[in-house]
């Protein structure tokens, strides 16, 4: 597939296809996300990507460090009782991670499949605009969690 899509493109191009079928890794995925209807079942307990998915937007690994937060968290306030501490971290979790999947879904526009759209994607994300878009996007995740002080209430 990819020797395809590359096919007849100058450039490295050809030097990188013809090293393709050696390499000893490769990284190949689709952008995608599925939707986990429910992220504990018993003692189990989804967490992170795995869970929520926020990847593209650029926020998988604040997000996963703030689920790890959460769950910590609920677990000692449930003195360790499960039934109690995994509802209860889902529910933190699927306000605050709902708030950015339904913000980032950006594939298309990172990944554009033309031309065309690999031009405007390149040239907005050169703009001061859309630069300081993505920084208050981030920003706003360290700074409006609206987390418990878990330690002070345990
Ligand atoms: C190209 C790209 C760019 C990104 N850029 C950013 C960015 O700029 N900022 C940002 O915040 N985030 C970014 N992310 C997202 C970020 O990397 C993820 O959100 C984050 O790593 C998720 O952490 P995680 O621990 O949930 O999952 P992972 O980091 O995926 O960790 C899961 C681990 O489980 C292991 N594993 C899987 N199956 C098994 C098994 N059966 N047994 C044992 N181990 C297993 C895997 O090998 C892996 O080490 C990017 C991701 C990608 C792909």
């Amino acid at each position: 597939m990819i020797a395809d899509a590359f096919a007849g493109l100058g450039w490295h191009v050809p030097r990188l296809l013809a090293g393709l079928r050696a390499a000893p890794e490769l990284y190949f995925d689709a952008i995608a996300r599925a939707g986990v209807p429910c992220w504990h079942a018993g003692r189990a307990v989804l967490l992170g990507d795995a869970a929520w998915g926020v990847t593209l937007g650029g926020m998988g690994v604040g997000t996963g460090l703030v689920g790890a937060y959460v769950l910590a968290g609920e677990l000692a306030l449930a003195g360790g009782d499960h039934r109690v501490a995994l509802p209860a971290y889902e529910r933190r979790m699927r306000a605050y991670a709902g708030r950015w999947q339904r913000g980032a879904s950006p594939g298309r526009f990172l990944a554009p499949a033309s031309g065309w759209g690999l031009w405007l994607r390149d040239r907005l994300l050169a703009t001061r605009p859309v630069q300081s878009l993505l920084v208050r996007g981030t920003g706003s995740l360290a700074t409006e969690a609206d987390l418990p002080d878990y330690a002070a209430r345990v």
